[in-house]
């Protein structure tokens, strides 16, 4: 008979009562042996996100979450280049992992990019991959070690045995409105990065409505605890805050983002996009170390698209493959001449969810072509007909559901407003 019970650890946290070492060592453990029930753990994680958890709390959740699996181990696998690792929180049109896995390899760091699928409007890094025909998601940890050797980059699925802790309580928190609390964020990306053994990690916080944290100071709250879990485990932590108020380049959906994605790694792409690659290269060389390397330099010159193409092929994918399109698309034009003044990132992410890009329930299948794509973007000028926004879809009957989500969310206006900057912050930590 245990020491502890479901119904006492919910209720030291109900009244905002701090939960012991102990207390947290065993919900966790048996909340993954299937002996606290979904309905206890939602109890409790609405407990968490209404008192909050102090730092040791955090950590010791962490720790808790990362100890219910395996954890990898890139360091002994003597890959003959540093590793780094970049995780985003989040966002609208964020392809960057596409394009940043290749480049900082053509670097000299090597990049194993564990990755998931989309849930709800922020889309997933593997549902876009897919789309390329032939690539598969699923590798051993052999063959992600063999490809980091070869090629230096991997964009792969993690493995269920990684913080599975995380795995069941993610999917429960997301069907019981328990998603946005700042210790059960940070211990649920945290525990996942720690257990898959990177020496270095770049944090992508976005900021913003299309976002996990809508207001600056609570992702600074974010950034800081991640940052400060991150160094305690032992690795060189470093985040950057990044506005996610608009969409991230000019397109949101499975199929556009890759062939976006291509255009950056091609010397192209839209300026955004181009720029935090770059801003979040720079930091994973720094924090793996290597110094004297032009990132920009390698986008043009071609050696990131080489490690690119080498990526996708490694992984049963054709890189010259023409990528899949919609059946169906529908333009929203300008109404009157002007500047575009603002564009709402959930919006635009909801309706490309709803066109088909993203799904209602895990294990649902997605459309490869769905999606938007925005033509103009705040301080660009439109004429009146001008296209805006373009929505794809293989149905045309998800068209109007599209434009209800966008409705009242996108404006034209006489004066041109600055974007704001894209970058808003940075946080670092120092490896102990
Ligand atoms: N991503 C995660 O992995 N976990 C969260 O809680 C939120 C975003």
């Amino acid at each position: 008979m245990s020491e502890h019970d479901a119904v006492d650890v919910i209720r030291t946290k109900r009244d905002g009562g701090r939960l012991s070492d102990g207390q947290i060592d065993w919900v966790l453990d048996a909340y993954t042996r299937g002996e606290v029930a979904d309905e206890q753990m939602s109890a409790l994680a609405m407990a968490i996100l209404l008192q909050g958890m102090d730092r040791r709390e955090i950590a010791r959740w962490t720790q808790a979450m990362i100890g219910s699996g395996q954890r990898l181990d890139f360091e002994s696998a003597e890959l003959g280049r540093p590793t780094a690792d970049k995780h985003s929180t989040g966002g609208v049109g964020d392809k960057i992992t596409l394009p940043l896995a290749p480049l900082v390899a053509a670097c000299g760091v090597a990049a194993p990019q564990l990755s998931g699928r989309g849930l709800g409007h922020t889309g997933g890094t593997l549902d876009k991959l897919e789309s390329i025909p032939g690539w598969r998601a699923d590798l051993s940890y052999e063959q992600i070690v063999g490809q980091l050797r070869d090629v230096g980059a991997v964009i792969c699925a993690a493995t269920g045995a990684i913080a599975p802790a995380d795995g069941k309580l993610y999917a429960l928190r997301d069907v019981t409105g328990t998603v946005e609390s700042i210790p059960l964020i940070a211990s649920s990306i945290m525990s996942k990065k720690i257990a898959e053994g990177t020496a270095a990690l770049v944090l992508d916080v976005k900021v913003g409505s299309g976002a996990f944290m809508k207001g600056f100071d609570d992702a600074c709250e974010l950034a800081r605890t991640m940052v400060e879990l991150g160094v305690g485990a032992g690795v060189r932590t470093v985040a950057l805050l990044t506005q996610m108020e608009v969409p991230l380049g000019r397109t949101a959906g499975n199929a556009l983002e890759v062939a976006e994605s291509v255009q950056v790694l091609s010397g192209g792409g839209p300026s955004d996009v181009v720029e935090l690659t770059l801003a979040l290269a720079v930091e994973m060389l720094s924090a793996a170390g290597v110094t004297g390397v032009d990132p920009a330099e390698k986008l043009t010159d071609g050696s990131a698209m080489d490690v690119w193409r080498a990526m996708i092929l490694a992984q049963g994918g054709d890189p010259s493959a023409s990528l899949p399109t919609a059946r169906e698309s529908h333009v929203v034009v300008a109404p009157v001449d002007g500047y575009v003044t603002m564009l709402d990132a959930y919006a635009v992410g909801v309706a490309a969810w709803r066109l088909g890009a993203g799904r209602a329930r895990q294990g649902d299948a997605v459309s490869a072509g769905a999606g938007v794509v925005m033509h103009a973007k705040p301080g660009e000028q439109v004429r009146r007909g001008d296209p805006v926004l373009s929505l794809h879809s293989d149905d045309p009957a998800r068209f109007a559901r599209a434009l209800e989500a966008l409705e009242g969310q996108w404006a034209i206006g006489a004066d041109r407003l600055d974007g704001g900057a894209l970058i808003l912050g940075r946080i670092d930590g120092e490896a102990p």
